[in-house]
């Protein structure tokens, strides 16, 4: 088990565009290990490449239903809407109001590079649009509705 340090809003390395992978080498494999180690370290449902300081286009999240690894997603239906809170392992402790698809299908590979779809409603829709904004530099403070709240956390 391999935690990396998590980059934190105000990092260059959230604004920028990531590149696609077009080999599983070893080293990326260790990479989604860390990645996956890193999020439930820090009870997160999400974390995007940049978040640890590598701009390629893979993600791991898991909303309590074990772990999806996406590699090169792709977005490739969305329906409905959702307003919710959102929260980002590079902005803890704060939150903030964010309307996403309520439904989302996207393609994506595994950590083995076979493609597969997945659909997900409701927090895993909105998980997949916010780990796949970072891989195009976004944060979810772009789309916060009213202003940023500071939350505290039961478990710290
Ligand atoms: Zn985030």
């Amino acid at each position: 088990m391999a935690l990396r340090t998590i980059r934190l809003q105000g990092d260059p390395v959230l604004e920028k565009r990531c590149r696609e992978v077009t080999e599983i080498t070893p080293k990326i494999r260790e990479l989604i290990e860390d990645m996956k180690d890193t999020m439930y370290d820090a009870n997160g449902v999400g974390l995007a490449g940049p978040q640890v300081g590598v701009l390629k286009r893979i993600v791991v999240i898991d909303v309590g239903e074990g772990p999806i690894v996406m590699v090169n997603p792709k977005i490739v239906e969305t329906a409905g809407e959702q307003t919710g809170d959102e929260g980002c392992l590079s902005l803890p402790g704060k939150a903030g109001t964010v309307t996403r698809p309520n439904y989302v299908k996207a393609r994506a590979y595994d950590e083995n590079m076979q493609q597969y779809e997945i659909e997900g409603e409701e927090l895993l829709a909105r998980a997949i649009c916010h780990e796949l904004d970072h891989l195009e530099g976004h944060l979810y403070t772009e789309l916060v509705e009213g202003k940023l709240r500071d939350v505290t956390y039961d478990d710290e």
